[in-house]
C-alpha cells in the first residue's frame, strides 16, 4: 500500500514538474535558441506519465491478484482443517486401527479410535514400530507392502495377525501413502469375517455330523497323497473303505437320533486308530474311507486295520443297552497306475464288497481279480436289466416292470420235494434260471444277489410267482384233494419288504383258483431276524392269505429256533451243510439234527432236509425223525417236461436216483 503511495506521488510529481518545464519552453519557442532541448524534455514527461500511468493499474492488478490468492489460501487453509478435523473426526469413530508410519514402520502417529486396545496405553504407541505388533514374520510381508506404498504411490491392502496386548488378531491392513515422508495404515479388525469364512469352508470340507473331513476334502488329501508318492520313494499310501455291518437294521430299530450318535461315535474310535498324517473321512451313511498316508510297507496298513475292527468290535450303548456291530473293510495300496483319486476309492470300495459277501466283519486287500469281478458284475447288471426290462414292457402299478410269458432269458425249473416214507413226491421247488445270450446258464447264487442289489428282483419275484402259481394249477389239474401237490417260491428280501407282495400273491391264486396252502413262501433266517419287527408284521399279512412259510437254509444263519418261535413258521428246511455229513455224524453232532427235528416238531413244523444226494443219508434222516427232503438223490432240478415225467413214474417207496435229470446241473 505504502508503495503504491510512494509510486503515484512520484509519478504526479515528475509529471508536474515536466508540464512545468514544457510551458516555460513553450512560451519561449520562437525566441530561445535551446527551445529543441525543451521539446525533448515535454515529450520524455508524457512517456513518464503513460508509463507510471501503467505502473498504477498494473500495480493495482497485481494486488487484486494477491489478495484472490490470499483469501484462496485462506479458505483452502479453512476447509483443511476443517475437512481434517472431519476426517479426525471420522478417524477417531471407526473400529480400526489408525496410525500414521513411515517408510520403516515407525509409527509417527496414533490416532486412537473405538477400537478396544486392553491394557494398551495408545499414548504408549507413537514412536515405537510396527514390527513389534506384527507375530510369526509379518514385519516381513509388512516391510515390502511399506516400501511398495512409498516407491509407487499405491495403496496396498494385506491381511496379518497383530499382537495387542498378548492377544493375537486378524486385521486387514490397508497402507496409503499420506506425505512424503509418511503412509495413512488403517487396520479392519476381521476376526468376525473369518470366522464365517472359516465357517463355510469348514462347512464345505466337513461331514456335518462326525465333523470327519467329507468325500471332497478327503478326495483332495488324496490327490495330494498320490502327488507325494510319485514324488517319494519308498513311501506308500492306502485307502481303507469301512462300512459298517447291520447298522441299517440298528437305526431303523432305535430310530435315526440313536443312528447318528452311533455313527459319531464310531467316527471317534476310528480317529482314535489313526496317525496325525492319516484322514478319516465319512462319505455316506455308515461309510467310512480313511487314508494312511506315508506308510512303509502294507503290513503297517493292516495293523490300521486290525485296530480298527477291535475297537468297532467293542460294544456301544445305546438307551443303555449294549448293541454290537461290526465292520467290512476293503483296502487298495498306492500303485503307479492310480492317477485319479476316485479309482483307488472305487478299488478300496469293490474289496470291501467283496469281502462282505463273503462274511461280515472282515477285511480284504484290493486285487485284480476283484476288479474283473466288479467289471463282470458290472456287465452281469446291464444285461439282466434289459433280460428284465425289454422282455417286460408291461408297467405294475408300483411302476415296476412285470414280465410277460412268452419267449425270454429267463424260466422256471423245478426240484421235487419228496416223502421219505413213501418216496411219492409231495411237491417242488421252483427255482430261477437265466439262460444268458452269451454266458449260457447263469447261476441264481451269481445273479439273484445282484437282482436284490438292484431292485430287479422286484419285477423278476412278481414273474416267478405268476409262472409258479401258473403251474402250480396245471400240476394239479387231474389230482385230487389230499393229494395235491405243493410249489415252494423263494422270496428275497427286497420282495418281503414290497408292499404290495401280498397283493400279488392274492392275485395269482385267485386267477389260477389254487389254494393258499398249496404255495410255500420260502424265506431265510437272516431275511426275519435283521429286521424282526418288519418282517413279523409281513408274514402275518402273508399267512392271512393261507400261504405257508418255509424258514430256508436252517442252520446257516442265526440258527436260533427259539427266535424262530415267535414267526408264523410252518416249515424248517434243514440246509444242505447239515445234511451232507450226516452219515458221518456221531453222538453230539448227530442229535443236533434230532434237536432241531423233535423242536421243529414240537412247534408244528414240518422238517425238510435239503441237498439229500445219498443213500445213507437218506436213511438216516429218516431214522433221526425228519419227514420230507429233496436233493440230488431223488432228482436234480428238471425243466417242466422232465418233471411231469418224473412225477408220474414215481411210484408209492419207489426211490432211487435213476431218474430223469436235467441237461443244465
Ligand atoms: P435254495 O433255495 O437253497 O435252493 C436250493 C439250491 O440247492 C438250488 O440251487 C438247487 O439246485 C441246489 N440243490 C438241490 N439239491 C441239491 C443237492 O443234492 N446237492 C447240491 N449240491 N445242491 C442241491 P440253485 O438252483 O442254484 O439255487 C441257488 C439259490 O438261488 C437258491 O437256494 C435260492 O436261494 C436262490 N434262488 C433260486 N431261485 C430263486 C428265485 O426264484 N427267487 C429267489 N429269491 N431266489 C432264488
Ligand atoms: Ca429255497
Ligand atoms: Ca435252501
Amino acid at each position: 500500500m505504502k508503495k503504491r503511495t510512494y509510486i503515484i506521488v512520484a509519478t504526479a510529481l515528475a509529471s508536474l514538474t515536466l508540464i512545468a518545464t514544457w510551458q516555460g519552453g513553450f512560451l519561449h519557442w520562437e525566441s530561445s535558441a535551446e527551445l529543441g532541448g525543451e521539446r525533448i524534455a515535454l515529450g520524455l514527461s508524457a512517456i513518464l506519465l503513460l508509463v507510471g500511468a501503467w505502473v498504477l493499474t498494473w500495480t493495482r492488478r497485481l494486488e487484486s491478484q494477491a489478495e484472490t490468492t490470499r483469501q484462496k489460501l485462506v479458505a483452502e487453509c479453512i476447509e483443511r482443517e476443517r475437512s481434517e478435523t472431519e476426517l479426525g473426526t471420522v478417524l477417531s469413530s471407526m473400529n480400526s486401527l489408525v496410525a500414521e508410519l513411515d517408510i520403516n514402520g515407525f509409527i509417527l502417529r496414533f490416532i486412537p479410535t473405538r477400537y478396544e486396545l486392553h491394557e494398551l496405553d495408545p499414548d504408549d504407541i507413537e514412536g515405537r514400530n510396527i514390527q513389534e505388533f506384527l507375530p510369526n514374520q509379518g514385519w516381513k510381508r509388512f516391510s515390502q507392502v511399506l516400501e511398495r506404498v512409498f516407491l509407487e504411490r499405491v495403496s496396498e491392502e494385506v491381511e496379518q495377525l497383530v499382537e495387542i496386548d498378548n492377544t493375537q488378531t486378524p486385521f486387514q491392513l490397508t497402507v496409503s501413502p499420506l506425505t512424503e515422508k509418511s503412509a495413512l495404515m488403517i487396520g479392519r479388525d476381521i476376526t468376525e469375517r473369518r470366522f464365517y469364512e472359516e465357517e463355510l469352508a469348514r462347512r464345505a470340507f466337513t461331514d456335518p455330523l462326525t465333523s470327519l473331513p467329507n468325500r471332497a476334502l478327503f478326495l483332495d488329501r488324496l490327490r495330494r497323497a498320490m502327488a507325494g508318492y510319485q514324488r517319494r520313494e519308498g513311501l506308500q499310501y492306502a485307502v481303507l473303505y469301512i462300512d459298517l455291518d447291520r447298522f441299517k437294521i440298528i437305526n431303523e430299530s432305535f430310530g435315526h437320533a440313536k443312528g447318528n450318535a452311533m455313527i459319531r461315535a464310531t467316527a471317534q474310535r476310528i480317529e482314535r486308530c489313526l496317525r496325525k498324517v492319516d484322514t478319516a473321512s465319512r462319505f455316506l451313511g455308515d461309510e467310512f474311507v480313511l487314508l494312511l498316508d506315508e506308510i512303509s510297507d502294507q503290513r503297517e496298513a493292516l495293523r490300521v486295520v486290525e485296530r480298527v475292527r477291535e475297537v468297532l468290535s467293542r460294544p456301544f450303548i445305546i438307551e443303555g443297552a449294549e448293541v454290537y456291530t461290526s465292520a467290512s473293510i476293503g483296502i487298495a495300496f498306492s500303485a503307479p497306475h492310480y492317477e485319479d483319486p476316485d479309482d483307488i476309492v472305487r478299488d478300496a470300495h469293490a474289496a470291501m464288497q467283496w469281502s462282505r459277501s463273503r462274511c461280515r466283519g472282515g477285511y480284504k486287500v484290493f486285487h485284480s481279480e476283484i476288479h474283473d469281478r466288479a467289471m463282470s458284475y458290472l456287465q452281469l447288471e446291464s444285461d439282466m436289466r434289459k433280460a428284465v426290462i425289454e422282455l417286460s414292457p408291461k408297467k405294475s402299478e408300483e411302476g415296476c416292470c412285470l414280465i410277460e410269458e412268452g419267449q425270454n432269458q429267463f424260466c422256471l425249473h423245478y426240484q421235487p420235494i419228496v416223502s421219505l416214507k413213501t418216496g411219492l413226491v409231495t411237491g417242488v421247488e421252483a427255482l430261477l434260471r437265466w439262460q444268458h445270450p452269451t454266458r449260457g446258464m447263469v447261476s441264481p447264487v451269481e445273479f439273484i444277489p445282484i437282482a436284490e442289489e438292484t431292485g430287479l428282483i422286484l419285477p423278476l419275484g412278481a414273474w416267478v410267482l405268476k409262472q409258479a402259481c401258473t403251474r402250480l394249477r396245471e400240476l394239479n389239474r387231474n389230482r385230487t384233494n389230499g393229494n395235491r401237490l405243493t410249489m415252494s417260491v423263494n422270496i428275497s428280501a427286497r420282495q418281503l419288504q414290497q408292499q404290495s407282495l401280498p397283493g400279488i400273491i392274492k392275485d395269482n391264486l385267485e386267477r389260477n383258483g389254487v389254494d393258499g396252502e398249496l404255495l410255500h413262501l420260502e424265506l431265510t433266517e437272516s431275511m426275519v431276524m435283521d429286521n424282526p419287527l418288519e418282517a413279523n408284521a409281513a408274514l402275518q399279512e402273508l399267512k392271512r392269505l393261507g400261504v405257508s412259510l418255509a424258514i430256508d437254509d436252517f442252520g446257516t444263519g442265526y440258527s436260533s429256533l427259539s427266535h424262530l418261535y415267535k414267526f408264523p413258521f410252518d416249515i424248517l428246511k434243514i440246509d444242505r451243510s447239515f445234511v451232507n455229513r450226516i452219515e458221518f455224524l456221531e453222538g453230539k453232532h448227530c442229535r443236533i439234527i434230532e434237536a432241531i427235528v423233535a423242536m421243529a416238531q414240537s412247534m408244528e413244523m414240518t422238517v425238510i432236509a435239503e441237498g439229500v444226494e445219498k443213500e445213507e443219508q437218506r436213511a438216516r434222516l429218516l431214522e433221526l425223525g425228519c419227514t420230507f427232503a429233496q436233493g440230488y438223490h431223488f432228482a436234480r432240478t428238471l425243466c417242466t417236461e422232465s418233471l411231469e415225467t418224473y412225477i408220474r413214474s414215481c411210484r408209492p417207496s419207489l426211490v432211487t436216483s435213476e431218474l430223469p435229470t436235467d441237461a443244465s446241473q
